[in-house]
């Protein structure tokens, strides 16, 4: 693998308590997403470009809960929301509440690129897909034995009690996001989810809103967030994460900053991977896990599913 100069890759699988026997296959996602990803960067695609390979990647396996495997909501169907920003530019496409469509990052990009608006949901959302060229799907695609087997074990008893979304049970969260910068010096990011287990219909969390499941800005940073929506998007979890960047701090203090103010002022958990414009990564959480991959401008992927001490600080050798 050629190393791309100054370039760098970020991926996430989510975060929180990841169980034990599926480490392996969060591992091994994050590393085929972030090797996507890497080769639109090594043969000189931009940013935007690779966080889309990646996620689209991540979106394909059915480990994660973006795309295909996704969680079913109360009424057992699937319903994805996804985002993807430029940092050149602040533009930003994002979609929520789709259920017919196995890449929703890339119908996140197409409203980006083709549309004047921001954010289109539901049918609207899918309507936009169709009038574009996009696959669509049935439903069926995305569905796989092992989130119907969740659905129906939680269903088996009757209609579960009132919808909570993490409840005091471990709950996997394996929403899936990627951050880049590219050899001219832009950043990225984009975030893609089917939500929480057992939402509502209609539920739509933190992944798709602008500034709390992804945000890029080419004069601080691009982050892409996961965890308990209804908490990180009170926060605006990703913007906060470039504003503390903005007052100098660098991608893991301000990670870990974002997250001590999600700790304090909610009683959500989640996680962040942070990539500065000089290429310095942070990954950052207050659950037990966060499932991720990076690639510096060496060629060198590591990955991880918690962030420990030795990930922290971590610099491109750009010698920025
Ligand atoms: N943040 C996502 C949501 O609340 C879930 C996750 O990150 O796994 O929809």
């Amino acid at each position: 693998m050629h190393a791309s100069s100054g370039s760098v890759l970020v991926v996430h699988g989510g975060a929180y308590d990841i169980p034990l026997e599926s480490h392996e296959a969060h591992v091994a996602g994050c590393r085929d997403g972030v090797e996507a990803g890497w080769a639109v960067l090594t043969s000189g695609g931009s940013a935007l470009a690779a966080v889309e390979a990646a996620v689209r990647v991540l979106e394909e396996n059915p480990t994660f809960d973006a795309g295909r495997g996704s969680f079913l909501n109360a009424a057992a169907q699937v319903e994805l929301d996804a985002i993807i920003m430029d940092g050149r530019d602040l533009n930003v496409g994002a979609v929520a509440a789709v259920q017919h469509v196995a890449h929703p990052v890339t119908l996140a990009r197409l409203l980006l690129t083709e549309s004047e608006h921001a954010m289109l949901a539901g049918a609207g959302a899918e309507l936009f897909a169709r009038e574009h060229g996009l696959p669509i799907c049935a439903p069926e695609e995305l569905l796989t034995g092992r989130e119907l087997e969740r659905w129906k074990a939680a269903h088996a008893t009757g209609k579960p009690q009132a919808w909570e979304p993490w409840g005091s049970q471990p709950h996997p969260s394996d929403t899936v996001g990627a951050v880049a910068l590219d050899a001219a010096g832009n950043l990225a990011a984009a975030t893609s989810t089917g939500g929480t287990f057992n939402k509502h219909p209609g539920r739509v969390g933190d992944s798709p809103l602008v500034g709390c499941g992804a945000y890029a800005d080419n004069r601080t940073a691009a982050v892409s967030a996961t965890g308990e929506g209804e908490a990180l998007m009170k926060v605006v979890i990703s913007k906060l994460v470039c504003d503390f960047i903005a007052q100098g701090m660098n991608a893991q203090e301000a990670g870990e900053a974002a997250i001590q103010i999600l700790a304090e002022r909610t009683p959500g958990e989640g996680g962040v991977i942070v990539l500065d414009r000089r290429g310095q990564i942070g990954i950052a959480h207050n659950t037990p896990y966060i499932a991720h991959a990076y690639v510096t401008s060496s060629g060198e992927i590591v990955t991880g599913i918690q962030a420990p001490a030795s990930n922290r600080n971590q610099r491109s050798d750009d010698g920025l």
